[in-house]
């Protein structure tokens, strides 16, 4: 739907506002961009409806070069919400309402239709049409310049700040409306914050931007999750971070993905010399297509040497898995009660492609329960991981 690329903006003698920016918004998202004062933000956002000229690069919507497109047509096209939501004093609600359409040529009976729709979108009553913008309160006002952006059925809405003016209940109550309406009517909408709560409720994409860079562009949760630096951490701020991480985590992201494991039809003479090299008194047992089978423990190994010949012979298969998709937040309970110091991840065709240990959990919850101001890279959780299987496992398989 827009594209912005290696876009640069320098105003008059000065540094750029915005450096080679390249991003691509699709049709339906919600998209935010969110930095500090003088970020870059509104710039960006006035290049894609030519408010802004742009000094290099390209921004195009549906494919096309906005600068190929008619100016005023282009902003006709494109809804605009501002923060003072751009009411004229001296027209009344109605009129505000339909100015665009109006613009448009649309007939009398089709405005008139259209601005009844509009205010009950706007959740007021009626009677508020005839009345003049002074004449409501400051977030009545910005109900009716959110609706009035959607009033002349443009795919496209830009909005900058347009809640920043409001208290923090009415803001509220203006996000729910403007997120409803999003999803009711499939617009995508470009929406300028420096507020990251309210990024995170409403986004479905966010841009950040600082010092007129791109620093980092994603959906919230990978955003959330992985933080490209130290600028959008504390954007994010800590106590979300951790609490992000808590509920985010999947099994995927800290399993080892090279457990030790044998084949099913392996001698126990190969099984006892993998233990002993691998230091581990446990084996995964796999068929040839890596399926998860069981295991096996060295005591029922040493006891049964005598009559046993092959791994299939002592294996053990009741065996609790977890996918590498399932949430942290959903199976560490489960894990750490069962007392295993592994527990094998397996896919949906019951393939092995992992294990979690139960020190590299311990640690991770640790860590998000009780905010570690210096969370474990993942490079140092796989190291952990590491340690702890070729340390060898407990025992306490169930
Ligand atoms: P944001 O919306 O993130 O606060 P802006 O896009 O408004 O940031 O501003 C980015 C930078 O460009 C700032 O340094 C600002 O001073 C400068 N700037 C914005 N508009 C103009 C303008 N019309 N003329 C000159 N400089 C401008
Ligand atoms: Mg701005």
């Amino acid at each position: 739907m827009v594209q912005f690329k290696d876009v640069t903006k320098i105003y008059k003698g000065k540094t750029p506002a915005v450096s080679h920016a390249n991003i691509t918004i699709k049709k339906g998202e919600f998209c935010c961009f969110i930095g500090t004062s003088g970020s870059g933000k509104t710039t960006l956002m006035r290049m894609i409806n030519r408010m802004n000229s742009i000094t290099s690069g390209e921004v195009f919507i549906n494919g096309k070069n906005v600068n190929n497109l008619n100016p005023v047509d282009l902003r006709r096209k494109v809804g605009y919400v501002i923060q003072n939501n751009g009411l004229m004093p001296h027209m009344t609600i109605k009129e505000n309402i339909v100015l665009v359409p109006k613009l448009l040529k649309w007939s009398q009976e089709k405005l008139d239709q259209k601005a009844k729709e509009l205010i009950k979108l706007a959740e007021l009553p009626e009677s508020y049409l005839d009345r003049y913008p002074a004449e409501l309160s400051g977030g009545q006002q910005q109900r009716i310049g959110v609706v009035r952006a959607l009033a002349a059925d443009q795919d496209l809405i830009l909005m900058d700040e347009p809640f920043g003016a409001l208290d923090p209940i009415t803001r509220e109550n203006l996000q729910d409306l403007v997120q409803r309406l999003q999803q009711k009517m499939g617009k995508t909408i470009v929406f300028v914050t420096h507020d990251m709560d309210e990024a995170l409720k409403l986004a479905t994409h966010i841009v950040i931007m600082n010092d007129g860079e791109v620093v980092q562009d994603d959906i919230p949760e990978n955003i959330l999750q992985n933080p490209a630096n130290e600028f959008v951490e504390n954007l994010i701020g800590e106590d979300r971070l951790a609490e992000a991480k808590h509920d985010t985590v999947q099994v995927k992201e800290i399993m080892l993905t090279t457990p030790v494991k044998i084949n099913l039809g392996a001698s126990l003479k190969e099984a006892l010399s993998l233990m002993k090299q691998r230091n581990v008194d446990t084996l995964l047992v796999t068929d040839d297509d890596d399926h998860m089978k069981g295991y096996i423990r060295i005591n029922r190994l040493e006891h049964r040497y005598h009559r046993a010949s092959s791994v299939s012979d002592i294996l053990e298969s009741d065996i609790y898995t977890v996918k590498p998709t399932a949430y942290l937040r959903d199976t560490v309970d489960r894990i750490l009660k069962r007392g295993s110091s592994y527990v094998p991840v397996v896919d949906d065709n019951n393939k092995l492609v992992g294990i979690v240990t139960r020190s590299a959990l311990v640690t991770l919850v640790y860590n998000t329960i009780w905010g570690d101001t210096d969370p474990m890279s993942s490079a140092e959780l796989s190291k952990h991981q590491k340690d702890q299987v070729t340390k060898g496992a407990d025992d306490d398989h169930d």
